[in-house]
This record gives structure tokens, C-alpha cells and sequence, in this order.
């Protein structure tokens, strides 16, 4: 092992409980900040799916085609505030100039590398943790209504296909055979037959927080307001608590992971899409696997505590008011396809952390070596975390690196 000893890891969301715990399989001392419940952010509400295959991003040509549609339709899983997309411009602008064919190619092809190496990141945590239970193997459907909607989604397979995310075609008996529940006829759909679940997501990061405290693990219910630099190492500043100097920090703050101060990030182009979910307590027998109605940008998901449906995008900033429409919206679609209660038991909203190109930041920080990034992984971030950690663990630990990284570094916003 190197010199380096005590870690700092600024945010306990299941990005930052999987560096934490990946630093202290390998030996490091770990203090895991954060002044909320860990898990309890965006990691907890999300559509619970091991998206191994999500290597096309959102931004794509098929959305930049539809964009009038998707933007002005009532019915429409996309929704922006153009008062706020007005004063965020260069991003809303970013965004869109990475839907070219040309981009998504290069994206398409980091992000696939990236997901070829989930299982290495997640089977060790899940084993350390004791974990498995808190994961169910039965697969992924992706639903098409009809022709239209599978063409839509034509070329973005084919991309899964060229990066070796396998699947099969499935038709519309086949379908009704997979998911007896479904009331809403699909004509076709796409079943990865590997693909995995989580069935609690707060579950889960609250497991590997057990775990890590169990094992040694430092944590502290405070929020970093900056770091600066000393000869010594990072010293994590905060308004409400005495500093505390570590050999490195690590800054996993999901979307918010731009606000603290001394790292560079202010010259960094993260926002939010911000996404929803409804959920149905105890109608979880409905469906066997997450099934995802592509054009209607939801995933229904099967939890150990209802049934959930969660997607949308909304470019609307971080206040915490929620948008009728998106929960309309979901409640509206969730209707057409299960016979389900009137009004859903909760609904939720959370804030994926995206940069312009879909891509995270992981690695060196802009302001020093002693300072690691591991944010911005967008709508598969609960997929990526087990790999972001095993790669922070190996650029600290001076190891050769599980792959080539170059992609996700901050130093391409420069
Ligand atoms: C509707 C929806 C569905 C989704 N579905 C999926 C899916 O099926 N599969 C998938 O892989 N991904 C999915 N995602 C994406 C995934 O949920 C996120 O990418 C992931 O949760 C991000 O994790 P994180 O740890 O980076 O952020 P968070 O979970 O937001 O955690 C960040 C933590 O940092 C803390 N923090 C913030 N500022 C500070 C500070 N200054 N000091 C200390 N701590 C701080 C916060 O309190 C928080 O706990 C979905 C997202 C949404 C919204």
C-alpha cells in the first residue's frame, strides 16, 4: 500500500457507499460524509434495474427528431421549464449538440466499456455485504405497443447489439406468457434475459453503510461546504463541525457535487434531469421483472414493498416542487397497463446528476490529485456505482486500472 491512509468520501449515496466500501476492502481508513441519511437521495427512489445495458443516452438522434413532440405534448415524458432552460442555455445547448449521430457513437462507446464491467464493480460489494438477497435475476423487458414505437427504438438497439448487450425479440404472446399481469397488449418487446434487479434500492445502500461500519468505517452527519489544500492532504472544511484533514477526498454528491467549493468543479457543466416515481404498495405480484415502456420513458418495477413506476425527464433545476405532469403522467400509464388502486401510496422525485455528454466524471479532480471524482453517472447511476468505486480504489491504491478511463475525465469540459 502507499502512504495514503485516511479517506474522506463526500457523499453517502450509493455511488459514495460503493468507493467507501471498495477503499476499505483494500485497506483504507474511510470517514463517509453526509449530512442526510445514506441512500436516501436519488439512490432511493430510482427504477431499481442493474441497467447493464444503457449504453445509448437519452440525448440521442431519435429524441432530437421527436424534441417538438416530446417537448409540447400533455402526453409526454419529457417536460422542461423554459424559464429555467433560458437562464441555463449553454447546457440545454450542450445537451442537445451530443444528440448527433456522431456523438452518441463515441458516448455509446465509453459508456459500454464502462457497463461491460458492472459485475466486477457490484458481485464483490454484494458478496462483502452479504447482499444477495437484495437482488433478484429474472431478467428485463423493454414493451413496444406497436411497429411505430419498435422502429423508434430500432437504432439504439442495434448499438446495445454492437456493444455485446445481448437479447432477445419477443412477441406479443410471449409477452402476455412472461407477464400475466400486464392488461395493456405490447406487440413486441425485448427480453434481456441476465439482466438483474435491486428490490429495495435504500435496501441496498443501507446494507453496504451497515457493512461499512461494521468494518470500521468512520461517518460523519455533516455537510462539506469546500476543501482546500494544505502540505498534509485535502482539509475538509464545514460550516457546522471542526475541519478535518485527510490524505484524500473523494466527492461522490451525486448532483450537487458541483456546489462544494475548492475542487475545481465550478468549471464543470453538471445539472440535473430530474425523474419521478409513483408506487402501489403490496401490488408487486403483478409483474415479475422491471419491464420498460420505451416511448413512454418509465420503467414498472416489482420492490419488495409495491409496485413502482418511475422515468420521465424534466430540465427544471433542483427546487423540490414537484410537476403534476410527470406524476400525471405515471399514474395516467400505469393505469393502461395494470388494474391498479386509484391513486398511487406515494410519489416521489429525485435528481439525476447529468452532464451535457452522459458521461460521469471519474478520476482526478481539476484541483488536485488528492481530490477524486465520482459523480455525474445520470440515469444509471445505481448500475455504475460498484465499478466507479472499484476504479477509485485502484487510482488510489496505484493499481493498474480495470479499464481505460480517459473518457470520463473532467479535464474534457476544459
Ligand atoms: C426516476 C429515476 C429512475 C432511475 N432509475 C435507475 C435505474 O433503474 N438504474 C440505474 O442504474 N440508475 C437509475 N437512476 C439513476 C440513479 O438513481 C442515480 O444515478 C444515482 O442514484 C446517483 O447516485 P449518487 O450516489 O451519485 O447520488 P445521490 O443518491 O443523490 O447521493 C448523493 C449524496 O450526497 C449528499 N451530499 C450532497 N451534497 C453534499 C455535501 N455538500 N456534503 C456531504 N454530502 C452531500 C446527498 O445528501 C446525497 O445523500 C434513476 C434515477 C431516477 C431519478
Amino acid at each position: 500500500m502507499n502512504k495514503v491512509k485516511t479517506i474522506a468520501v463526500i457523499g453517502a449515496g450509493i455511488v459514495g457507499c460503493s468507493c467507501a466500501l471498495w477503499l476499505q476492502k483494500k485497506g483504507y481508513s474511510v470517514i463517509l460524509i453526509d449530512p442526510e441519511k445514506p441512500g436516501s437521495g436519488t439512490s432511493s427512489g430510482n427504477a431499481c434495474t442493474i441497467a447493464d445495458y444503457g449504453c445509448v443516452p437519452v440525448n440521442n438522434p431519435a429524441i432530437l427528431k421527436k424534441l417538438p413532440i416530446l417537448m409540447f405534448s400533455r402526453n409526454s415524458p419529457l417536460s422542461v421549464d423554459f424559464g429555467y432552460a433560458l437562464t441555463h442555455l449553454p447546457w440545454m445547448l450542450s445537451f442537445l449538440s451530443n444528440c448527433r449521430a456522431r456523438k452518441v457513437a463515441g458516448i455509446s462507446r465509453a459508456l459500454g466499456m464502462l457497463l461491460q464491467k458492472t459485475y466486477d464493480g457490484l458481485d464483490p460489494l454484494i458478496e462483502f455485504c452479504n447482499a444477495k438477497a437484495l437482488l433478484s435475476r429474472q431478467g428485463c423487458m423493454y414493451l413496444y405497443r406497436n411497429n411505430s414505437e419498435y422502429e423508434d427504438a430500432r437504432a439504439s438497439n442495434q448499438v446495445r447489439k454492437d456493444h455485446g448487450f445481448n437479447f432477445i425479440e419477443v412477441d406479443s404472446n410471449e409477452i402476455r406468457e412472461l407477464e400475466p399481469g400486464l392488461k395493456l397488449p405490447f406487440a413486441k418487446g425485448l427480453l434481456f434475459q441476465e439482466a438483474t434487479q435491486v428490490v429495495n434500492p435504500q435496501s441496498l445502500t443501507t446494507r453496504y453503510f451497515e457493512t461499512f461500519l461494521q468494518n470500521g468505517g468512520q461517518y460523519l452527519a455533516s455537510r462539506v461546504e469546500a476543501i482546500s489544500h494544505s502540505d498534509k492532504g485535502p482539509l475538509v472544511q464545514f460550516d457546522d463541525a471542526e475541519n478535518c484533514q485527510v490524505d484524500r477526498a473523494v466527492i461522490a454528491a451525486g448532483a450537487y457535487s458541483t456546489r462544494i467549493k475548492g475542487v475545481g468543479t465550478s468549471q464543470l457543466p453538471l445539472d440535473t434531469e430530474r425523474g419521478y416515481h409513483v408506487q402501489y404498495r403490496d401490488r408487486q405480484s403483478l409483474l415479475t421483472r422491471p419491464v420498460c415502456w420505451n416511448a413512454a420513458g418509465f420503467y414498472a418495477t416489482p420492490t419488495d414493498e409495491g409496485l413502482r413506476f418511475a422515468g420521465t425527464v424534466e430540465i427544471a433545476g433542483y427546487g423540490d416542487h414537484k410537476n403534476p405532469r410527470n406524476i400525471r403522467h405515471l399514474i395516467e400509464h400505469s393505469h393502461r397497463m395494470f388494474d391498479l388502486p386509484e391513486q398511487p401510496d406515494q410519489d416521489w422525485l429525485g435528481f439525476r446528476p447529468t452532464f451535457p455528454d452522459s458521461l460521469p466524471a471519474i478520476g482526478y479532480s481539476l484541483s488536485s490529485e488528492y481530490v477524486l471524482y465520482a459523480f455525474g453517472h445520470q440515469h444509471i447511476g445505481l448500475t455504475l456505482a460498484g465499478i466507479t468505486g472499484k476504479l477509485i480504489s485502484e487510482i488510489i491504491n496505484n493499481e493498474p486500472l480495470s479499464l481505460d478511463i480517459k473518457a470520463f475525465s473532467a479535464r474534457r469540459f476544459l
